[in-house]
């Protein structure tokens, strides 16, 4: 399956990668870490008086994991998180949160709902969390998942989406076995990517979306039980409205539901650690395509098309928190534990 996986990768940059100047003007290509890094402070230093760069520290390998940090506002009163590239191989992320920081500066002067909202509030987003695997991913191995820290002669490399500080024991929702592609770390939060994701997240913020592919769904909490989490209404609705917005960009359907009802069950990942510990509102997209050969690596005519039905997704969520719009009627009781259901979970996308 992997070697079928990896021929199909180079067919796709034999034929569809299309690698011009380095340039916002040509957007339909796939970038390299460092090609995001200065989009990033080149955003910041176009747009003054709405972008912040913001260095959150540094990955294994001494790479920067930065943000922008997008408001208006000397202290924005919400705060929305979206991220991508936790996952080395899941590129797609990586070029659709990069889009939004684009789109959201560029778009403010003349969209009400991003100036409701950023005079206001704040969006951040990091579009590499996994820059190590990012860039091993591209240069040298495709298929990567996890970050590139050693952990003994077994295996290399920790998936970061497992390694979160929030029920990271449940069994057979990760693994144990440093070779797993879903190995969860020798011990919640041991992994400095994870660790500058959590510091980051637990400064409160109200929304959180966190870009995977591929599957074309938005999955929501909890991830490691079955059972619902206490705002599964919430979830439901939020979902169900940022699918039917989607779709009304390129007639694309992302089915919704929570996490192991969608995929499988999932422990220590990051929904999961800002829902239950902060009682963010947290999402994962997992992106086009829903399913098919490209799998994580869709031709490069898939990024702009991706990026903009999902900038509807984001600007829901801006327009559902700002002061001035109606709300659904939350049940913020608190967290209950909640009987753990698990079953057997293969590798996955999430
Ligand atoms: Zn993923």
């Amino acid at each position: 399956m992997k070697n079928y996986k990896r021929i199909l990768f180079f067919l796709c940059i034999f034929f569809f990668f299309d690698r011009p100047g380095f340039s916002w003007n040509s957007d339909e290509r796939y970038h390299s870490y460092q090609e995001v890094l200065s989009d990033f402070e080149e955003l910041a230093n176009t747009y003054p008086k709405l972008a912040e760069f913001v260095n959150l520290g540094n990955s294994f390998e001494g790479r920067k994991i930065f943000a922008l940090r997008i408001t208006k506002a000397q202290e924005g009163m919400k705060k929305i998180l979206l991220t991508g590239g936790i996952h080395a191989r899941e590129w797609l992320g990586v070029e659709t949160t990069r889009l939004l920081a684009k789109y959201l500066l560029e778009n403010y002067p003349n969209d009400e709902k991003i100036r409701n909202y950023l005079d206001v509030s704040e969006v951040w987003i990091v579009p590499i969390v996994n820059p190590d695997g990012f860039e091993y991913d591209r240069n040298t191995q495709a298929l990567w998942r996890k970050n590139r820290r050693p952990i003994d002669n077994t295996g290399m490399g920790v998936d970061l989406n497992r390694n979160f500080d929030f029920q990271w024991d449940p069994p057979k929702s990760a693994s144990t076995n440093p070779a797993s592609d879903i190995y969860r770390g020798p011990s919640p939060g041991s992994e400095p990517e994870v660790k500058i994701i959590q510091d980051l997240i637990s400064q409160g913020f109200s929304a959180f979306i966190d870009f995977h592919s591929f599957s074309q769904i938005i999955i929501y909490p909890w991830g490691y039980t079955s059972s619902p989490a206490p705002d599964t209404s919430i979830f439901s609705a939020i979902t169900k409205e940022m699918s039917k917005r989607i779709a009304e960009v390129n007639h694309r359907n992302y089915r919704t539901g929570q996490i192991p009802h969608l995929l499988y069950p999932v422990s220590g990942d990051s929904l999961d650690y800002a829902y239950g510990k902060f009682k963010t509102y947290a999402f994962c997209i997992e992106l086009p395509p829903s399913m098919g050969a490209f799998s994580f690596y869709p031709p490069a005519s898939y990024i702009v098309p991706t990026a903009q039905e999902n900038f509807e997704a984001v600007k829901y969520l801006m327009e559902w928190l700002s002061p001035t719009s109606p709300k659904p009627t939350s049940s913020p009781k608190g967290i209950e534990v909640i009987e753990i259901i698990l079953r057997p979970s293969p590798a996955g996308s999430n």
